[in-house]
């Protein structure tokens, strides 16, 4: 199993990256995890075409993880994509994306099905998902995933506010990616409705992880150097990704 960051930018996309959004791919299933940016582009760079896509799999139905959606379903139509395609998450991740798929009509233009699944799908291909469920705005719910494939496991905390609670499936990530909003000395702030560099790094640390990657990060390299040092204080194998480095 591979995972590929198409993007690890916060809610602003910036210079060298994209919102954040990742690629799960073994030889034979591929997951675009939240789509930003120009989706088929970056799976392209991915080196996987957006038609052979098994899978869209939603953390939220905020605006910077689901807005370009309409553009990946529409470059499928223009590719005349037959393959079904599997969509799950959260019922607000869903509703915003059927309300995008109704808006552009695209339900008359294209010609294969949409699998609507929630986000508590089990498997997609011969990946084994768990979901987890995370807080991070009173209004929106979102989910987190852990995946397993190949022997391999990795597990996804997308915004959220760290609670230092690990959900039993993510224990043992060989792998775990974690958002991060900013320095701990700005915890207050940022516990509104993300996680602090060294929250993240204490999670990692309490799951017991091989590796921790920071995603949803600030612009700012200083800040972003500043929060990698933060979080490999506590746990050395952390990391701030670049775009489309495999993990
Ligand atoms: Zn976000």
């Amino acid at each position: 199993m591979e995972i590929t960051v198409l993007g690890f930018s916060n809610g602003l996309d910036c210079l060298d990256s994209t919102n954040t959004s990742l690629l799960v791919s073994t030889a034979q299933t591929s997951i675009l995890v939240d789509v930003s940016g120009s989706p088929r582009q970056s799976l392209l760079k991915a080196g996987v075409d957006s038609l052979s896509l098994d899978a869209v799999l939603l953390t939220h139905g905020h605006i910077d993880h689901v807005y370009a959606f309409p553009s990946l379903i529409h470059s499928m139509w223009l590719q005349n994509r037959t393959k079904p395609l599997i969509v799950a998450g959260n019922d607000l991740a869903i509703g915003v994306c059927k309300h995008f798929f109704s808006y552009f009509r695209l339900d008359r233009k294209i010609g294969f099905e949409i699998d609507w699944k929630c986000a508590s799908t089990k498997q997609i291909g011969d990946v084994q998902i768990s979901s987890f469920s995370l807080y991070h705005r009173p209004e929106v719910p979102v989910n987190g995933y852990t995946f397993m494939a190949d022997g391999m496991k990795v597990s996804y905390f997308p915004d959220s506010v760290a609670s230092l609670v690990i959900p039993e499936c993510a224990l043992g990530s060989d792998i775990l990616i974690h958002e991060a909003g900013g320095l701990d000395e700005d915890r207050e702030e940022i516990n509104k409705s993300h996680t602090t560099a060294l929250q993240a790094a204490l999670m990692a640390k309490k799951a017991n992880a091989k590796e921790l990657f920071l995603v949803h990060v600030p612009e700012n390299p200083d800040l972003r150097k500043r929060m990698l040092a933060e979080a490999q204080g506590v746990f050395p194998d952390a990391f701030i990704p670049s775009s489309f480095q495999n993990l």
